[in-house]
């Protein structure tokens, strides 16, 4: 059986005293074992980290650049390798790994690689004196990942956190161990020098550890919103700097002078990409009333259309779902719709005919606000569509959610498009178009989906912290004799 590893201090650690499996979503078998990082391991991750960290602050941000500059190539020429990788360990389709998981990453790399030679500092005109301001690093950070998206999650923390002269200890999910380690060689090879990314697995507990360390400076965590509540209790000990990338029940609004068919081919997108499991999904679809049915006609008769199947195969565009476990609570969250009273226009169950953790993708129609299945983020290919009159109605119930991760607008009237998005309370809106996430824009939340940003300028101000100079070029005034 294969056996997966931490990366520590530039090398691979296989050895521990216990080992969880990672299993394939498709087979069920198990993939690899992983080690389970002990307390001891923790020490020397935290300890080699904090040794390569002031070396590396030390560089120019020019140097510091060019080595992430050079890691998004490497990367680049490694996406099949690892596209399949992450295939095998999430179940989603090729078609989408070997385009945007890896890639994503890359980019997020070559982006503050690139910018961070750009970051400057202040100077404050004092009349006869004067100050500065610079942006200094924060030294060790903790970076915990989510299951759906493994190695872009890993890449959109350590771009910006090694960018900015930070070193990075980061936590794969259980779910998913096996390609964040392989990053490290890549790191390696384009030149960061060993300490400055170590990767250790575990569970919650590994990760409860490490967020109470006082090595550790700041915590990026991506994952659920009960997990970013006890992840800021536990930081609040020693009050670390956070970040939260959390859930969502994101609200997609089409009006009725929207192009029909892009307005559809978004809806689908929002849904059923990577078998629903995004975080920013617009997973409550309002349909104004006069083009409601066109909408769902069109919504259905594509929909019925996907593929479903072996998430290898480039036809497949529905993969497996994470696990066992997390089909039987989609298929729960299903039952939910139908009781409580949602039309189920299709889907709704298990692709039985598949052996593997295959959902079907599900439309449920006439929703309404107060359903479960409205409130509750359900991270399966489930769509809910509800129809609205106005503008005022719609902005309401939109926004009646503790969520606030995302929102998107379908309209031809560009102006009404801006005035609704700037009413909706989402961290990241798309008008006419849905789930793009180019590096160069922050990416984010309102509410209780999250704090902070990724990617764009304001990521860097997540890994830095600002010191103001004060220079006396005269005498000291002083009041004493
Ligand atoms: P979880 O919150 O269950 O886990 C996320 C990570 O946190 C895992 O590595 C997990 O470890 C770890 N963890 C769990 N409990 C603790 C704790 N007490 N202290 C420290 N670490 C802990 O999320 P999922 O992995 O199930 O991912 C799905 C969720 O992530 C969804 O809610 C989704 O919306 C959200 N998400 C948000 C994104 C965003 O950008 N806003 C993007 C992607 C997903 P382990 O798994 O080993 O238990």
């Amino acid at each position: 059986m294969n056996t997966s590893h931490h990366w520590i201090n530039g090398q691979k650690i296989s050895e521990a005293t216990s080992y969880f499996d990672s299993i394939s979503p498709v087979t069920g078998d198990v993939l690899a074992r992983v080690p389970v990082a002990d307390k001891n391991l923790l020490e020397k991750a935290i300890s080699g980290a904090q040794q390569a960290q002031t070396a590396w602050a030390a560089l120019s941000p020019m140097e510091r650049g060019r080595v992430l500059r050079k890691a998004a190539d490497l990367l680049r020429e490694h996406n099949q390798r690892l596209a399949e990788l992450e295939v095998a360990d999430t179940g989603k389709p090729i078609q989408e790994a070997d385009c945007v998981d890896i890639l994503s990453g890359a980019d997020c790399l070559e982006y503050y690689g690139s910018i961070i030679a750009g970051d400057r500092g202040a100077q404050i005109d004092l009349g006869n004196n004067f100050a500065y301001t610079r942006r200094e690093p924060l030294g060790v950070c903790l970076g915990i990942g989510a299951w759906n998206y493994p190695l872009q999650i890993a890449c959109w923390k350590a771009a910006p956190c090694l960018a900015a002269g930070n070193a990075l200890i980061f936590k794969p999910s259980e779910m998913t161990p096996l390609t964040a380690p392989e990053l490290g060689p890549i790191f390696k090879e384009a030149g960061l020098p060993d300490g400055l990314f170590q990767v250790v697995h575990g569970d919650a507990e590994v990760g409860k550890a490490l967020v109470e360390h006082n090595g550790i400076c700041k915590v990026s965590l991506t994952g659920e919103v009960n997990t970013g509540k006890k992840v800021m209790a536990a930081a609040a000990g020693s009050l670390k700097k956070v970040t939260f990338e959390l859930g969502g029940k994101s609200p997609l609004i089409i009006f009725d002078d929207a192009d029909l068919n892009n307005a559809v081919s978004a809806s689908m997108v929002a849904n059923f990409y990577t078998q629903g499991e995004i975080c920013s999904n617009g997973t409550r679809v309002f349909v104004q009333r006069d083009c409601y049915n066109a909408f769902l006609e069109q919504l259905t008769k594509r929909t019925e259309k996907l593929v479903i199947g072996d998430p290898m195969d480039p036809a497949t565009q529905i993969g497996a779902l994470i696990s066992e476990d997390h089909l039987t609570s989609v298929a729960n969250a299903c039952e939910k719709g139908v009781t409580g009273g949602a039309r189920l226009v299709t889907g709704g169950k298990r692709a039985s005919d598949l052996k593997g953790a295959f959902f079907q993708p599900t439309i449920f129609a006439d929703c309404e606000d107060g359903m479960w299945i409205m409130q509750n983020e359900i991270f399966g290919p489930v769509m809910c569509v509800t129809p609205f009159d106005t503008e005022d109605e719609v902005i309401a119930r939109a926004n009646d959610t503790p969520y606030g991760l995302a929102a998107g607008v379908f309209t031809r009237d560009l102006a009404r498009g801006h005035r609704v998005v700037h009413a909706l309370q989402a961290g990241t809106c798309w008008i006419n178009n849905y789930n793009i996430t180019p590096i160069e824009m922050p990416f984010g939340a309102y509410k209780q989906s999250g704090m902070g940003r990724e990617n764009g300028w304001e990521a860097l101000e997540a890994y830095t912290q600002v010191k103001s100079v004060y220079v006396e070029l005269g005498d000291v005034e002083s009041p004493y004799e």
